[in-house]
């Protein structure tokens, strides 16, 4: 079985989600007392959304690629981002670290063309459903990709940051995701991507009529079936 290299911490709310699944996922294919192999670097969020916020992409790269070499040097296989938004700087961690970067939109992909889906709604922080590094990798794949609004974005993205990523789940945030959901649906989504670690802690299939796509559970699981493949 592969070492599994996860760079988590962004937030550890979702984190922790993901040390569960990659655990129930190596037990659900072996069995028994098995379970994932893995080493991670969590980091202190607080850098990370400050650097981002202020638009200095380039510290949280540092921060991550930094980390990266020494879960390399310690010996993983391969990296698990467990954050959609720092994807945008996958590429230099990849290159930089010389590790492999299991994509978290590549994974979404994957799951949304198994299901025939061809036109779907994003949601995430304002980067991931703003800037290109998420829609174009979901775009290549011939999938189209739909926001919400600029006010519902907002929202979307306030709630990640000030409740979500701080472990406060209301009802009231809930209801309005369940409502940007439906709208996105009206205007032709044919699936929902939660393109934020964190979303699943708030949301899930229940009072949602579009089918809802977790890219914490997608990349998990296919983080299992990597570290569990033969080559
Ligand atoms: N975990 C979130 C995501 O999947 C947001 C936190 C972050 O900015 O990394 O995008």
């Amino acid at each position: 079985m592969k070492l599994i290299g996860v760079l988590g911490g962004m937030s550890w709310e979702s984190t922790t989600e993901y040390y569960r699944l990659l655990n129930q996922g190596v037990r659900a294919h072996r069995g028994g007392h098995h379970s994932a192999r893995i080493l991670m670097h969590s980091v202190d969020f607080a850098e990370i959304e400050a650097a981002q916020h202020r638009g200095d992409w380039q510290a949280t790269a540092n921060i991550l690629i930094e980390a990266a070499v020494g879960l390399k040097k310690a010996g993983a296989d391969f990296l698990v981002i467990a954050t959609n938004t720092m994807h945008k700087v996958a590429p230099e961690v990849e290159r930089e670290s010389g590790l492999k970067v299991l994509h978290i939109a590549d994974a979404t992909a994957d799951a949304l063309i198994a299901q025939g889906i061809t036109q779907v709604g994003l949601l995430g922080t304002r980067f991931t459903m703003e800037q290109d590094f998420y829609r174009e990798r979901l775009e290549a794949r011939g999938i189209k990709v739909l926001t919400p609004e600029t006010q519902e974005r907002e929202t979307v993205h306030r709630v990640i940051y000030d409740e979500l990523c701080q472990g406060i789940i209301r009802d009231e945030s809930r209801l309005e995701y369940q409502s940007i959901c439906d709208t996105l649906k009206y205007r032709g989504a044919e699936g929902v991507i939660l393109g934020c670690t964190e979303i699943g802690l708030l949301l899930n299939q229940q009072g949602v009529t579009v089918p809802l796509f977790d890219t914490t559970a997608i990349h998990a699981e296919a983080a299992v079936s990597l570290a569990l493949a033969e080559t």
